[in-house]
């Protein structure tokens, strides 16, 4: 038994491999964020990489991050890779050769590492983007500490980058699963419900209350899996198992087209493509798909 127990934490562990931006490889060196004279040493190094972002693109020139820095301000301190060297961030207006940070994760285009250090950088760069004035008097702000605060130049008030909480959950009651659909997604897509949290809300709150708002289905005991940064624009999505402790569905049309229940083996075949319908639960790439599979494999 203790052999089995092993072998699933390891699986779950390699799953996890898969899922895109949850290993940068970036060191913040938030010591660095302060030290004008490091920032201009590093930015001006050969070395050195500036990401470009435009939106949820990233500029691409010959299959590779187009990464010269060059002579700009209100440029991003990423921190610093696994050799030392030093990445930025910054915004660039739109223009030929702009990848989708999806399709990058989809279909790698890039290492693994590298896409996974843009969901830092995409979302400094769009926080700056919609941080331009200050949110207590509404006068310009500007950028400091290379890119971790802005400052109101005429309150003084400080504003923080922020990231947004999401939970996302796989619900089940026994041997079956409740999965949900959204009248957006592609054909025969399924998955788990997910909701942001609210101001004043614990985590197993948060799934309760958007359990029961979406399907009417009551939830008891949450646990714990996994989280995973996902940068459209700026969330952290906390992954959970949920027990159900009712079973009745009654779905709200303006969150979801559809809900219902499916047994461990459906689920198993929809994760593994072998539905034979061809329904599927969510790419690997993303956390709906780690929790569904290690709440499948756990009883
Ligand atoms: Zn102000």
């Amino acid at each position: 038994m203790r052999g089995a127990l092993r072998a699933k934490a390891a699986m779950s562990e390699k799953l996890k491999d898969f899922l895109a931006f949850v290993n940068s490889p970036i060191d913040r060196s938030a010591h660095l964020r302060k030290d004008q004279i490091a920032l201009s040493t590093m930015y001006g190094s050969a070395k050195s990489r500036l990401v470009r972002i435009c939106g949820d693109q990233v500029l691409m020139r010959d299959g590779k991050l187009v990464d010269q820095p060059e002579d700009d301000t209100d440029r991003i301190f990423l921190g610093l890779d696994g050799e030392g060297v030093a990445w930025f961030a910054r915004r660039i207006v739109e223009q030929d050769g702009l990848v989708g940070l999806r399709s990058l994760y989809v279909d790698g285009l890039l290492p693994k590492p590298v896409v996974d250090l843009l969901a830092q950088a995409r979302s400094l760069v769009h926080w700056h983007e919609r941080h331009g004035f200050c949110a207590n008097c509404g006068a310009a702000t500007e950028m400091q500490e290379a890119g971790y605060r802005r400052v109101c130049a005429s309150c003084k008030a400080e504003h923080f980058p922020r990231t947004d909480p999401v939970v996302i959950m796989a619900i089940r009651h026994g041997d079956d699963f409740l999965l949900g659909r959204q009248a957006a997604w592609p054909v025969g897509m399924y998955s788990t419900l997910a909701g942001f949290m609210e101001p004043g809300e614990t985590i197993e709150q948060a799934v309760q209350r958007e359990v029961l708002e979406e399907t009417n289905v009551r939830v008891g005991k949450v646990s714990y899996l996994a989280s995973q940064p996902w940068p459209f624009p700026s969330s952290i999505m906390i992954g959970v198992v949920g027990e159900a402790l009712s079973k009745d569905i009654t779905i709200d049309p303006s969150e979801l087209e559809e809900a219902h229940w499916v047994s461990r083996d459906v689920l198993r075949q929809m994760l593994r493509g072998k539905h034979p319908q061809g329904h599927f639960a969510s790419r690997p790439q993303a956390i709906a798909h780690y929790i569904l599979q290690v709440a499948s494999q756990s009883r």
